[in-house]
């Protein structure tokens, strides 16, 4: 089971930038949101493209949603795993499915 660290940045890179798990790979431990959020990446990231005059600046646009959207899925993902695998994990696992 791989993760990227949390917070996942990168110094700005003219031209280039990341979505989905190249962005943000994180365990299905939270709630499975890596394909959502890959898919709301691609829809902001095309959308920024059409909003500004320069893909630069569309990128940086782009990257200030992203990076902060994704760190709150990837810290639930990171404490999930962690849950999933305690010598505990029967009662939190009972303890997440009850508070929701
Ligand atoms: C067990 C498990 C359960 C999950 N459950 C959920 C869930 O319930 N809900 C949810 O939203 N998400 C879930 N996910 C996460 C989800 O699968 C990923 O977040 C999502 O697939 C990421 O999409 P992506 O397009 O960024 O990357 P990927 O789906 O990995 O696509 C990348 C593609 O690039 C290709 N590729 C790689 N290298 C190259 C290369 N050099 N040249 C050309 N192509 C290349 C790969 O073959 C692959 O097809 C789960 C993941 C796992 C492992």
């Amino acid at each position: 089971m791989f993760a990227l660290p949390v917070p996942h940045t990168w110094e700005p890179t003219p031209g280039v930038t990341l979505l989905g798990d190249a962005a943000h790979l994180m365990s299905p431990f939270f709630s499975g949101m890596g394909a959502n959020l890959a898919m709301r990446d691609g829809a902001d990231l095309a959308q920024a493209l059409t909003e500004h005059a320069t893909a630069d600046d569309a990128v940086t646009a782009y990257e200030k949603i992203l990076i902060p959207r994704s760190v709150e899925a990837a810290e639930g993902a990171a404490e999930g795993v962690d849950g999933a695998f305690a010598p505990d994990s029967a009662e939190q696992t009972l303890a997440h499915m009850t508070a929701h």
